[in-house]
């Protein structure tokens, strides 16, 4: 078994060196574009433990990953996460540990996750006014998220960024003031196109979305945006901008005005151990039926992962007046 490969190339020779690990399906939010208001989550036993996520990990490293985001749902109402983060952050070979958070309780646990080694941190804010924050998010506490992006930056996270979805007639009114916010805080923000993942009833998708194209338009009015190159040496699909005068960078991420399959170097992992191939398909392994065999080892895990690499899809296509063919949420496939 010894002659494993030491790096993940799929068929279209693109190298995957970035896992996303969802640690729990769970949330303390419903954001209206990512969840239905009554949601059924999965049940605790299917969810791997923080022990099977770490051996997945793990794996990953040893085959050529050096960037991991924690996601979720939300990651850090997982119990104990601090358990698994630790041992992550001393993987040697991993370069980036980051985690993407709804901010409620990163007033509290900033410090221990910079600590623990998290260098990178998204944090998600959609709106900066307290009434309409909470109908978006239908149970978020604004100046509780503040509160946490504030303690993130005393922290001293290598690179903090704001990710909002912006929805025509709910929040696009705010665009210039999510900007202004970042930029007072010397951080940076991209802006998300909302993506069909899951039939939400009391949200209509296509009414609701906003181009990257139309928010820049926006933010143009205001201020000077100089493009940052290729978004392969920038941070994935975002394409980035700087922000003349500033260090606050401003990312568009754009699936539907902009595909950007052909630079794909990430695969998914749900709470429940599928590795997802593509965001926008549902082609996908079943990590945790490895991890729990009686005679598990993990070349067995490893070679798993390789094998799943040839059935890794060439491009998503998304069409919000569709009918979605994904029936997972946001919240399981992890953001
Ligand atoms: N709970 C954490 C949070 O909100 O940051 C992490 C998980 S959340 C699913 C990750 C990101 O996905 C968030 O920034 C959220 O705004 C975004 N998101 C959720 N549903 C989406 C959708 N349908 N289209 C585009 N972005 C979405
Ligand atoms: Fe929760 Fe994040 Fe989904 Fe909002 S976007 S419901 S915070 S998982």
């Amino acid at each position: 078994m010894s002659e494993l490969p030491q790096v993940l190339i799929d068929r279209f020779q693109r190298r995957v060196d970035y896992v996303r690990l969802s640690v729990t399906d769970r949330c303390d939010f419903r954001c209206v574009y990512c969840m239905a208001e009554d949601m059924t989550f999965t049940p605790k036993r299917q969810v791997l433990t923080l022990e099977e996520i770490q051996e997945i990990a793990r794996a990953f490293v040893e085959l050529g990953v050096h960037k991991i985001r924690l996601t979720g749902g939300e990651p850090l109402i997982r119990n104990n996460i601090l358990a698994l983060i630790e041992p992550l952050g001393q993987l040697p070979g991993l370069d980036q540990l980051a985690i993407t958070t709804n901010g409620s309780r990163l007033h509290r646990m900033a410090a221990e996750l910079h600590q623990s080694g998290v260098n990178r941190i998204n944090i998600s804010l959609d709106s900066l006014q307290p009434g309409r924050f909470r109908q978006l998010t239908r149970h978020g506490d604004l100046k509780q998220v503040i509160a946490g992006i504030d303690a993130a930056i005393d922290a001293g996270f290598e690179q903090i960024r704001i990710n909002a979805v912006i929805l025509k007639g709910r929040n696009e009114d705010e665009v210039l003031d999510l900007v202004n916010f970042a930029c007072q805080r010397k951080i940076d923000i991209a802006f998300i196109e909302e993506m069909p993942l899951g039939l939400i009833d009391d949200h209509d998708r296509a009414l609701s979305f906003c181009s990257s194209e139309a928010l820049r338009d926006i933010i143009s009015t205001q201020h000077t945006l100089e493009p940052l190159g290729d978004p392969k040496d920038a941070d994935g699909p975002a394409r980035y901008f700087r922000i003349l005068g500033g260090p606050t960078r401003i990312g568009f991420i754009s699936p539907h005005s902009h595909n950007f399959c052909h630079l794909c170097n990430r695969v998914r992992v749900t709470a429940e151990g599928q590795l997802l191939l593509c965001l926008g398909n549902e082609h996908s392994v079943d990590l945790r039926r490895v991890i729990r065999a009686r005679d598990y080892k993990l070349d067995m895990l490893k070679r798993t992962i390789i094998e799943a690499m040839s059935i890794k899809p060439e491009s998503h296509h998304f069409d919000l007046d569709e009918t979605p063919d994904i029936v997972r949420f946001m919240n399981t496939t992890g953001g």
